[in-house]
């Protein structure tokens, strides 16, 4: 059989060894064709994976079906948590390659991922580990009949993910989906591999029978479109752009009805009362909002409303604390934001860079490439952004941020509605009435009150508008998994 095992050496000389085929069936088997992984702080290839098309697709779905219908759905509970916290304590074990891949592969600072990724995913996997056996039915009674629910698995799973947080993504559609009994195929991003893969080789030495998670990659038109038509997968669960949601959407409604549930993007505000206790406390919440990730992030802060009483102190300090903060080197102690996450990324942030500029936003701070080698865009700050301007409307994803003046609470909840997305938003105030007033009134499905971007395995998460369908996280993602079966009893 071909080895597909390859040394991936990082910038400070880590080194992981790594299988680089389709883990299908608890193998790792040869794709149709292979993909380069780029690194985008430097533009190098990383290494070259084998990427899934219909056939492979196929395969990977055969082998979830057979062990869906071969013991999966019909395990011991205990058995499947057990498999869960095993694999958690292997990706803590394992902690140091993942997060090398992930900053190699991704481009984020290797502070951020030790910080939030194997963590994150560890939560994922115990924290649902924790549901295997608490799957319980009710009992109903009505006139001479018995009647009780049981909640049973969906079948085979498809999860779709993006580049942004790739780990996260992978422990969203792996953790909720396997703990009620479902079997799962992931396709990563085409762009970030190499965790999910390094992910896939712990999924077997954990002891997870043949078939129960199998993880691709491939390109979306491809693989992604395959699994999302795929006859036999009974449920999608997607994380990406909203273009992408909606083909997923009709891939489903043409073919199975699977059922889908989508987790798109964003344009969210975060709103700032000039009664703030700090207005020290409020930027630093307000830039890790937005320039956390290079701005890569769903929910990111982009649109910052700040209350006239104290906007100029705002944007002055604001700009003073990016102006502190490293752009560069993923594998330097002190960078606070990488590059982004591909060529194509970069030109469509500096697009909208540009379009700011012409449509007559004024540039306050930054605009402009990072060097020549790698994809490092200055992290920007916009005013003077008309209601209608491009750069307030459409998610950029990207260090890009707009700050705006606002009087008063009516016309700044009005302004921060103003948006086909519902993500999330963020409130700053020391007056606790008008923290739930505001919390109350905002159109989205998060949001923080005096932070940002808190998040735990518990917590739902999910988009209000066209920023999803669906919750993933704590107990409300149970509902996405399993199907509720009434048994009716003559008594
Ligand atoms: P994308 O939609 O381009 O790609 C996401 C995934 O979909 C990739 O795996 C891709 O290969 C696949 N894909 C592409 N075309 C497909 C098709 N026709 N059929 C099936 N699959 C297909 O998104 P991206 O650029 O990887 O990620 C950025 C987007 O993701 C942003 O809009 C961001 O807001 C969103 N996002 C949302 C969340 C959330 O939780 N709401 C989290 C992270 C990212």
């Amino acid at each position: 059989m071909t080895s597909f095992i390859t040394e991936i050496t990082a910038p400070d000389g880590h080194k992981v060894s790594l299988n680089t085929g389709l883990f299908i069936n608890n193998e790792f088997v040869a794709g149709a064709h292979t993909i380069d992984t780029i690194n985008p702080a430097t533009g190098e290839v990383i290494t070259s994976v084998q990427a899934a098309e219909a056939e492979q697709v196929n395969l990977a779905v055969d082998a979830a079906h057979k062990a869906f219908y071969g013991g999966w759905k019909t395990s011991n509970p205990r058995e499947r948590a057990r498999l869960m916290r095993k694999l958690a304590d292997l990706v803590e074990r394992d902690a140091e390659d993942l997060v090398h891949l992930e900053s190699m592969d991704n481009g984020k600072p290797l502070s951020n991922s030790r910080m939030m990724d194997p963590v994150g995913f560890v939560e994922h996997l115990q924290y649902y580990a924790g549901f295997c056996d608490k799957l319980h039915g009710k009992v109903i009674e009505t006139k001479g009949k018995l009647s009780y629910t049981v909640h049973e698995p969906i079948g085979v799973c498809g999860g779709i993910i993006p580049w942004n947080v790739p780990m996260m993504m992978l422990a969203w559609k792996i953790a909720p989906a396997v703990c009620t009994g479902n079997t799962v195929v992931v396709k990563t991003s085409e762009l970030t591999p190499l965790s999910a893969l390094k992910i896939a080789e712990l999924v077997k030495e954990a002891g997870f029978p043949p078939g129960v998670i199998n993880i691709i990659t491939g390109y979306g038109p491809k693989a992604g479109e395959a699994l999302s038509r795929h006859m036999k997968v009974s449920k999608i669960a997607f994380t990406g752009s909203l273009a992408t949601g909606r083909a997923i959407m009709k891939a489903a409604a043409e073919t199975n009805l699977k059922k889908v549930t989508l987790e798109l993007g964003g344009k969210s505000p975060s709103i700032i009362f000039d009664d703030v206790e700090s207005v020290d406390e409020v930027v630093f919440w307000a830039h890790m909002g937005i320039f956390f990730n290079a701005g890569q992030a769903c929910c990111a802060g982009t649109r910052l409303y700040v209350q006239e009483g104290i906007y100029d102190t705002f944007v002055e300090k604001f700009k003073a604390l990016t102006l502190s903060k490293k752009v560069g080197d993923p594998f330097a102690a002190d960078t606070f934001q990488g590059p982004q996450i591909s060529e194509t990324q970069f030109k469509r942030v500096m697009n909208y860079i540009d379009i700011g500029k012409k449509e007559g936003a004024t540039c306050y701070l930054g605009g402009e490439r990072i060097g020549s080698q790698g994809y490092f865009i200055e992290p920007t700050i916009f005013t003077d952004v008309g209601a209608d301007m491009t750069i307030m409307k459409e998610e950029i994803f990207g260090p890009v941020v707009v700050i705006s003046k606002f009087k008063d609470i009516d016309d700044v909840i009005a302004k921060a509605n103003d948006t086909t997305y519902g993500l999330a938003a963020g409130v700053f105030t020391s007056n606790i009435s008008r923290a739930v007033k505001v919390s109350n009134a905002l159109e989205a499905g998060t949001i923080w009150v005096n932070h940002y971007y808190s998040a735990s395995a518990a917590e739902p998460f999910g988009g209000y508008k066209q920023s999803g369908i669906g919750r993933e996280c704590g107990e409300y993602a149970l509902s996405n998994y399993t199907q509720v079966k009434a048994v009716k009893i003559n008594i």
